[in-house]
């Protein structure tokens, strides 16, 4: 949703100190904020201000364990429903698009510092706007420079489908991730690291047994061509290979055939009948 003049007004007027009447405060760098704004969307901090902790009276609320980066862009999100991260520009009508190619690592890191301070706070639009913004920056080409990086921050937040985005780039990335000359640190644990590379081989394995069986099945579709009048031929895999299994349609009779005997597929009780 695009903000309006009046968020972007609000928060204008928020980062000079107008008639705001709260302070977030990171790392010894204060945010000021309008209760009016950030009551609603953030249930801790109004809980914390109104049930008379110190907050009340300070009217600081402190935010540890952040960057006051990230402290910056959450404020940012809760005046205008969006934030621009230093790989992100608003445009005048507040469309917010990734500027100029950033590594893929570089430009998830912020998202996932956001994704932790939403799930801090538990601010549940946020999170979703979150992981519409991952799956943007994710279009940008792989590079594995400083991804294992980000894969630990995305897993200390507490989102299954974040964690799930992150596990389908490694696993589509395994073989580069697994192959550099300093594994990533989540393939720290050497066990882990040898049993992601077996998994990796049996999938080549696969991949190959799989083109195997598809050359296969095409030659004996080929050969399917030359089927008799009054035979009908099909196709069958028998969880080993493809075998050719012959229908006689006068009679009914159902013969398995190899491919050592597909020369003439025929029935045999039938031709014995005829010629007799
Ligand atoms: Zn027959």
């Amino acid at each position: 949703m695009l903000p309006s003049l009046l968020q972007v007004t609000q928060y204008e007027s928020a980062k000079q100190w107008e008639y705001t009447d709260l302070t977030l405060e990171c790392a010894g760098i204060r945010f000021p904020i309008h209760r009016v704004i950030v009551y609603p969307k953030v249930a801790a901090i109004k809980a914390a201000c109104e049930r008379g902790f110190k907050e009340t009276s300070t009217r600081v609320y402190s935010i540890d364990g952040f960057e006051p980066s990230t402290v910056e862009l959450l404020r940012e999100y809760l005046y205008t429903g969006d934030y621009t991260t230093e790989h992100e520009t608003r445009d005048d009508y507040g469309i917010v698009t990734l500027n100029n190619d950033p590594i893929l690592s570089e430009a998830l890191m912020p998202q996932l510092r956001v994704a932790a301070i939403a799930d801090y706070f538990d601010i549940q639009p946020l999170q979703k706007l979150i992981l519409v913004k991952v799956d943007e920056v994710l279009k940008i080409p792989w590079s594995s420079e400083g991804f294992a990086e980000a894969v630990n921050l995305a897993f200390e937040v507490n989102d299954e489908t974040l964690r799930s985005k992150m596990a389908t780039i490694v696993f589509d990335h395994l073989e580069d991730l697994l192959h550099q000359e300093f594994p990533a640190p989540f393939f720290a644990n050497d066990l882990s690291r040898r049993v992601f590379r077996l998994t990796q081989n049996r999938k080549r394995d696969m991949e190959g047994e799989i083109k195997e069986l598809s050359n296969e099945k095409a030659a004996l579709l080929n050969r399917l061509e030359q089927a008799v009048m009054g035979y009908k031929l099909a196709v069958v895999y028998n969880g080993h290979s493809f075998v050719l299994k012959g229908t006689c349609l006068k009679c009914g009779q159902i013969r398995n055939y190899n491919k050592s005997e597909l020369d003439s597929p025929h029935c045999e009780r039938c031709q014995l009948w005829l010629s007799s």
